[in-house]
């Protein structure tokens, strides 16, 4: 394709963070130039979306592509991976590069570029996590900055391989702060977590079951509401990773309600998924194994809820896939299971079914928390909306396209598919990004490398204070 080639997308139904409305779009080069009732120029190529949705394309703000943990890697690389998210209508992802040296960031930052140089099909930026927070970290922050990377993530869990103690949390929250970047955490107290799991281990409760039980709700509320503080306390903006139940959730509205700058997302296993499933026998069961864990059913409205309200303001997927193979090794201890689950291809199609479908978001509200506003928080500014000089990043979906679950449709590289057997009501029909078909009906059309590294600005922070 050309720089200037043209693309019309005729006949589908526009949705916006705002509305939709009937409208072509028209693609030329890597950029939308005109949306509304458009004629096709000379020697564009037509696209029939009657009947389909055309929607600015998803972004996943929480990936981890090739991840080193637990000593494994994640079993997806960023090219299986970015496919499963092109055929999922995810055409950007954002994924954490992890500190691995104790003095530095950027030596993180080149490792993982590396990995996706060449790989992705779709576009993507980086987080950067700091796991070892000490004064030369803290000086290479706003290297990390310059070089593109807005967001900080630090861990208040994995004591002892990923833990920040306060005192460094709230250091890299001042430096964060004076640098215009947006500061991300994981909260679960790693404590409290660590004395359950010796307690659980000691008592020879070793199934997957234990995972969750021993990482309950509070001890989550608890670190949300304590980074939550630390914010309020250090004035720097905030952003809650992957929360996963009311009471959690809860703090951070409450923290709204202050005023205090900020924003969380959560996942889409947790608003479908629930702690019954690590009961699964065997293997089966340590699938399920993520942190925060899944919760009780009972967490599941209120969740929504958050959703809905835009408390908690975005869905990503934090997909760690590991095979059943990983998987097994915690077969007799939980405390060594890998931990994350396979996700980066099913969010649109789960909460279309369950959050669309089943009446509890509008489509509007579904681009906006699966896209626009994530683009917004996170200093992506050419994505996130069908606008014209955005990137042109679109999804055609059919909205009646029955498509099934499992591996024969999976593009994620494990081999077990979360929902084998279940049937998603709609299907993902065409994935652009910027303006390259990548993905049509089932097959993924371009070569590892399209998908471009995205230089973020500085991040959104002021948080909305909850209605
Ligand atoms: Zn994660």
């Amino acid at each position: 394709m050309t720089e200037d080639h043209a693309t019309l997308i005729q006949g589908g139904r526009v949705v916006s963070a705002d509305g939709e409305y009937d409208a072509d779009v028209l693609i030329v080069g890597e950029r939308i130039a005109a949306v509304g009732a458009v004629t096709a120029p000379d020697g564009a190529t037509t696209v029939d979306a009657t009947g389909c949705l055309v929607l600015p394309g998803l972004i996943d703000n929480h990936t981890h592509l090739s991840m080193p943990f637990m000593g494994m890697w994640s079993s997806d690389d960023y090219d299986t991976g970015t496919r499963a998210a092109a055929a999922g209508g995810t055409t950007c992802l954002v994924d954490f590069a992890i500190q691995r040296e104790p003095d530095q960031l950027r030596s993180a930052l080149e490792e993982w570029q590396g990995r996706a140089a060449g790989a992705a099909h779709v576009d993507y930026g980086f987080h950067m996590a700091i796991t070892n927070a000490n004064e030369s970290t803290i000086d290479d922050m706003e290297a990390i900055v310059e070089a593109g990377v807005s967001s900080f993530k630090l861990f208040m869990a994995y004591k002892g391989e990923l833990m920040t103690r306060d005192d460094a949390m709230a250091a890299c929250m001042e430096r964060a702060r004076d640098l215009g970047a947006l500061t991300m955490v994981h909260a679960e107290n790693g404590d409290v977590v660590d004395l359950l799991v010796k307690r659980a281990l000691h008592a020879g409760e070793t199934s997957a079951i234990n995972h969750a039980l021993t990482r309950p709700e509070l001890v989550e509320a608890e670190a949300t509401s304590r980074a939550a503080r630390l914010a309020e306390f250090t004035g720097a903006p905030l952003f809650v990773v992957h929360v996963t139940c009311a009471a959690a959730a809860a703090e951070i509205q409450a923290a709204q309600q202050r005023g205090v700058g900020v924003s969380a997302e959560t996942c889409t296993q947790y608003l479908v998924n629930t702690i019954d499933d690590l009961r699964r026998p065997g293997v089966e069961g340590c699938r399920y194994i993520c942190s925060p864990p899944l919760r009780d059913v009972s967490n599941r409205e209120p969740l929504w809820d958050y959703v809905r309200r835009g408390i908690l303001e975005s869905v990503s997927t934090d997909h760690c896939p590991f095979t059943d193979e990983q998987k097994a090794r915690g077969l007799d201890d939980f405390s060594l299971v890998p931990n994350g689950l396979p996700a980066i291809q099913h969010r649109l199609s789960k909460l279309w079914d369950e959050g669309v479908v089943a009446g509890r978001i509008t489509p509007s509200q579904l681009v906006d928390r699966t896209s626009t506003t994530i683009a917004r928080r996170f200093g992506l500014s050419d994505k996130g909306a069908i606008a014209p000089g955005k990137d042109a990043d679109i999804v055609v979906f059919d909205p009646n396209a029955v498509r099934p679950y499992g591996l024969a449709t999976s593009f994620m590289n494990v081999d077990y598919d979360l929902y084998e057997g279940e049937l998603a009501s709609g299907s993902v029909r065409h994935t652009y990004c910027r303006g390259t078909m990548v993905y049509d009906r089932g097959t993924i059309l371009t070569e590892p490398g399209h998908g471009r590294f995205v230089r973020r600005s500085s991040p959104a922070v002021t948080a909305s204070v909850a209605a």
